[in-house]
């Protein structure tokens, strides 16, 4: 499969000002050289806990924010450094679903005219039959009835604003979508719809999806990559299976570890993690992860674990030889 997007060394230093002359005093390494890409019709799921980096890696690549340093490329062209006025064409193939969809719907304007406004802003509709038209296309994509259109973003449930939102993302002809928690805020029945009209889409549409998302169970139902991130690095990214069946790095290990099973009493290989996430304003030596990393040893300490590949597709951040225990048997994929 061909390369969509791809994250060179992408970083993102907040500077913090203060002393007599407000100089900068300090950083927030929120993301601190992360590198991936994604295929056309692929998903990645980007997990970490809330603090990691995983959403500020979707807002510089759109130029929400900008990066301080690294690469994105989109289908071969750099978008990381042209200009606002010409990044505006390039917009159309990236599109973004947030977290809160009821904050990201205009609540005076009716969805007809939400879904409009990516329609003619970018010069696919024509004029108002077109746009109707077209309108109603997205709507039944959505699965949402047709006449919803005329309707206020008030007068819908919390997983038919996402379908909206969703719906918004496609108007323009998007390539690619990230979704940044975009299912987190939802009940866990309309969380599995969302995702299930994410997967049909990209299957019609032949989207790719970066899928930002701290919930590892919804991510197995949907992607085809993951990669892991702690404190605004990859610490391991392999494909879905890989991941719950034989992950290697010790963090990937503890999340999958907390994720719920059917089976409560079922035997599982716990890592309990101790302690919380430590600053981005002054990260750990060596490994970032060793203040709570249960298998860390004298070099953890000191050296930084670079990223290497321990199988085929499958890269770690860590020190340690072979995976600390036996597989997850109680995530093992049927
Ligand atoms: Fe743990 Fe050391 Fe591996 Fe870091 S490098 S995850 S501290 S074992």
């Amino acid at each position: 499969m061909s390369k969509l997007l791809e994250v060179n060394d992408l970083k993102k230093h907040f500077p913090i000002h203060g002393g007599l002359f407000g100089g900068v005093t300090a950083n927030v390494y929120a993301v601190d050289g992360v590198s991936f890409d994604i295929a056309k019709g692929e998903t990645l799921s980007l997990v970490g806990e809330s603090g990691c980096g995983k959403s500020t890696v979707g807002k510089a690549i759109l130029r929400l924010i900008e990066p301080t340093a690294g690469q994105v490329v989109l289908d071969g062209e750099r978008i990381d450094n042209i200009p606002l006025s010409q990044l505006r064409k390039l917009r159309r193939r990236i599109q973004v679903v947030f977290q809160d969809p009821f904050s990201s719907l205009n609540p005076r304007m009716r969805v007809r005219d939400i879904l409009a406004e990516p329609l003619i802003n970018f010069g696919l509709a024509k004029g108002g039959s077109d746009i109707d038209d077209k309108v109603a296309a997205l709507m039944d994509k959505v699965r949402l009835p047709r006449d919803a259109m005329r309707r206020f973003p008030h007068e819908f449930s919390g997983g038919q604003r996402q379908r909206i939102g969703i719906a918004r993302a496609l108007a323009p002809g998007a390539d690619l979508i990230i979704c940044d928690e975009a299912v987190s805020a939802l009940d866990v029945s309309v969380k599995a719809q969302i995702v299930n009209l994410l997967s049909d889409l990209q299957d019609e549409l032949g989207l790719a999806l970066l899928f930002i998302s701290h919930d590892l169970a919804i991510v197995e139902h949907l992607t085809h990559r993951v990669a892991v991130m702690y404190l605004g690095r990859i610490v391991e990214l392999t494909d879905r299976r890989t991941l719950f069946s034989k992950s290697h790095h010790p963090y990937t290990r503890a999340l999958l570890s907390a994720v719920p099973v059917p089976d409560p009493d079922a035997p599982r290989n716990r890592v309990i993690l101790t302690g919380d996430v430590p600053s981005p304003i002054n990260p750990p030596s060596g490994c970032r992860f060793h203040t709570r990393c249960p298998f860390a040893f004298d070099r953890c300490r000191t050296e930084e674990p670079q990223l290497r590949s321990v199988g085929t597709g499958h890269q770690t951040a860590c020190h340690l030889e072979h995976a600390p225990g036996e597989p997850i048997a109680a995530m093992a994929m049927a």
